[in-house]
């Protein structure tokens, strides 16, 4: 896509895509996913877990952001994995990168969508979206179609990490993946889904949120 002047932090760049193939392999007694072949970095390690073999899978991309003779054209409607997971674990604004709570009131600020957001409380809901500093509020809403389309401003007090976002598979007659899922939400406490999850972004638990805007 073209005529965005600003390129968001999260998004991701063509030759960041990795297609690297995926198979169910036999670990500590059970099949799981992994890459082919498998690098020990490729799996995050639930909070609680014991060993890095009840990780969760996480998908290959590479971070070519600062390499801009390297790394192709933007993906607008793509997210840079390993960015998004940045910005969630430092809450870092998904457009300039910086961090985005508001360091006078300690609240971070926080536009969602619809699609991006699931109440679980009446102050609380998780999404996979990072929040986007006040700075950065101005410049998102007039370029990004989605969020102008349909969004409510948050503040938001606290977080807590809840999951992932991912697509999950069951292992076919000769191990191969076969998707059964998209887009899904697996939580940290459902281990029994972990082994088939291709986990795609973290998601988050807000509480403490308040409107701030439409
Ligand atoms: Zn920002």
């Amino acid at each position: 896509m073209t005529g965005y002047t600003t390129i968001p932090y999260t998004i991701a760049f063509a030759n960041e895509l990795v297609k690297d193939p995926i198979a169910f392999e036999p670990c500590a007694g059970r099949l799981r996913l992994a890459y082919q072949p498998s690098q020990p970095g490729d799996w995050i390690k639930p909070p609680g877990a014991e060993s890095w073999e009840l990780g969760i899978l996480r998908a290959r991309v590479r971070d070519l952001r600062n390499k801009p003779d390297q790394r192709g054209s933007e993906r607008m409607r793509k997210l840079n994995a390993r960015r998004q997971w940045r910005c969630m674990d430092k809450l870092l604004c998904q457009v300039c990168g910086s961090p985005a709570m508001d360091p006078k009131t300690r609240l971070i600020p926080w536009p969602l969508t619809k699609t991006v957001f699931e109440r679980t409380g009446l102050d609380s809901g998780r999404t996979n979206a990072p929040p986007t500093c006040w700075s950065c509020i101005p410049k998102a809403l007039e370029e990004c179609p989605m969020l102008r389309a349909d969004f409510t401003l948050y503040t938001v007090r606290a977080v807590e990490s809840a999951g992932v976002l991912a697509d999950l598979y069951r292992p076919g007659i000769f191990h191969e993946p076969v998707l059964t899922a998209h887009n899904a939400f697996v939580s940290w406490d459902a281990p029994q889904y972990h082994p088939r999850t291709l986990a795609v972004a973290k998601v988050l638990e807000l509480h403490g949120m308040k409107q701030v805007g439409p």
